[in-house]
């Protein structure tokens, strides 16, 4: 069990990254009237749930929905940004595949005229394959999906768009991913989910939908920055101090109590003492900067979890060359690199300006491959190529690009990850009790900022004596979502 605030006096907080979990965890200290030390490596709030800012434009790293199946995270967000400045957006996206644009949420008799009758009924007959006859091995995410949509649908919805965001074949990719994001869902699910009537969905609770099947969404006017940038006033207020630029590299740690934290700014090393560190930086990293350094297994293990980094190329682009109002679009075409493009004006009329739109092309890469430290002016000349031969908008439209790179926007669910992230955990219960692994990276799980926050909102929680097991949030069935989005994700 972690330690509490019972055994160490009052508490004095260190918490790696201001992004949704550092922040939440300053607020809910700071309601407890502890005010505690923020340590940020960049210089904005937010991590990956910022919004970017270029010459007045604004985009998000992917779009970030605000929906939560977690009532005192929703209540959160409420508390923190106010119901004003949320936004209800409809949710609205499709597939492009074989030149074709498919609905998604799947619309049976748009999927029909899309796929044509025959591909359909040969759709249906693979589902029904696979269910007589599910694929063996089921721990991998190519079987998993076969298993819920057929081999057929699997290749067409799946397959090409999880390849690019993974850089790797289906098979090598555990079935875990899968299970946080479509659980329950199936073609049979789905399908039943679009032809229900309206007066059962209406009949529906929050807990009962499936998270990429709503309808709406909140979304905060001026993109999901807006929320942290608030909560870093809100803290700041009260007493809670955020270093910017400010990286954070030792964590000393002596009895199996971490001690103090040391964080280089400009190349000068700062120690802060504490009695506990709340950490969203990434867990391998963390454990890396503990001293004395664990044994070699350990950062075998810390070594052992890996990212992929994500690019966005935002295109500016007069309004009216956007005459779909999706709010993005998976890009099932192996032709073209990007895996997915965001039409950032249908988020929120509030991110763009002037009579003009922006579209936001996403590219999951690694920081070894060229693309990472490729000059902005190919990226964009790429971004609008690309563009041009999906027949969206002609290259000679765009006025202006920005590109925006995000490292370790992924967590990368390889054979090993569990192992490695069992080890880590393991020796940090032991050797650093007080130090709380929280959020995203900070867990090496596929949080959403719903989960990142309340991984952190427990760990509060437990810093004042609770015992909850921040661990099993976004793993046992009442955290769980159901989560699907063809193909895919949002994040
Ligand atoms: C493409 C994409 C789309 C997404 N869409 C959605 C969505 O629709 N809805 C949703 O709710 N969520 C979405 N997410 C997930 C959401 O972005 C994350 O859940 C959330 O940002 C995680 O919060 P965090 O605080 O754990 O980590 P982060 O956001 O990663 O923040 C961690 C912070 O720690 C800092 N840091 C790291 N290392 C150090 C160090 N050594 N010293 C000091 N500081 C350090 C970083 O600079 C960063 O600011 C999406 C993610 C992606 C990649």
């Amino acid at each position: 069990m972690s330690e509490s605030v019972e055994s160490s006096g009052r508490p004095d907080v260190v918490i790696i990254g201001a992004g949704p979990a550092g922040l939440t965890a300053a607020y809910q200290l700071s309601k407890r009237g502890v005010a505690s030390t923020i340590l940020e490596a960049d210089d904005v709030v937010g991590g990956i749930s910022r919004t970017a800012v270029r010459d007045g434009w604004r985009f998000d790293i992917g779009g970030h929905r605000f929906f939560t199946k977690v009532p005192p995270v929703e209540a959160l967000w409420f508390e923190i940004l106010g119901p004003d400045d949320f936004l209800r957006r409809p949710r609205k996206s499709r597939i492009y595949y074989d030149e074709k644009f498919i609905d998604y949420p799947l619309a049976p008799i748009n999927a029909l005229r899309s796929l044509g009758f025959l591909e359909a009924v040969r759709c249906v007959g693979s589902y029904v394959w696979a269910r007589i006859h599910p694929p063996k091995d089921q721990t991998n995410l190519e079987g998993f999906y076969a298993a819920r949509f057929g081999w057929r649908l699997y290749r067409i919805f799946f397959k090409t768009y999880t390849e690019k965001v993974w850089g790797v074949p289906v098979s090598e990719i555990e079935a875990d991913w899968g299970a946080q994001r479509v659980k329950d869902l199936s073609l049979f699910r789905a399908v039943w989910e679009a032809l229900k009537p309206k007066w059962i969905r209406r009949g529906q609770d929050k807990s009962q939908q499936v998270t990429s099947l709503i309808e709406e969404f909140n979304y905060p006017k001026y993109g999901p920055g807006m929320m942290w940038e608030r909560a870093a006033e809100l803290v700041t207020a009260r007493g809670t101090k955020i270093v910017f630029e400010s990286c954070v590299n030792t964590v000393h740690h002596h009895d199996g109590r971490a001690t103090a934290v040391t964080a280089t700014t400009d190349g000068v090393p700062t120690r802060y003492d504490c009695t506990h560190v709340i950490s969203s930086m990434p867990l391998g990293a963390l454990v890396r900067a503990m001293d004395p350094r664990p044994p070699a297994e350990v950062l075998a293990a810390a070594d052992g979890l890996t990212y992929r980094d994500f690019i966005t190329v935002a295109l500016v682009v007069p309004e009216d060359r956007v005459p779909w109002d999706d709010n993005w679009i998976y890009i099932h075409a192996p032709e073209v690199q990007t895996m997915r493009i965001q039409n950032f004006g249908s988020w929120s009329p509030y991110l763009v300006k002037d009579g003009r739109n922006v579209l936001g092309l996403e590219y999951t890469v690694l920081e070894r491959d060229p693309a990472w430290t490729a000059p902005d002016a190919d990226l964009i000349e790429q971004g609008k190529r690309e563009l041009e031969q999906l027949g969206l908008v002609q290259s000679a439209d765009v006025e202006a690009g920005y590109v925006v790179r995000m490292p370790k926007a992924y967590p990368m669910y390889d054979a090993t990850f569990k192992a490695n992230v069992e080890v880590l955990r393991t020796w940090l219960a032991e050797h650093a009790a007080n130090v709380f692994p929280v959020g995203r990276n900070g867990m090496h799980r596929y949080n959403n900022q719903d989960h990142s926050m309340y991984t952190a909102m427990l760990s509060v929680e437990n810093i004042f004596g609770a015992d909850h097991d921040v661990w099993t949030v976004n793993v046992e069935a009442d955290y769980h979502e159901e989560h699907t989005d063809s193909a895919g994700s949002d994040s």
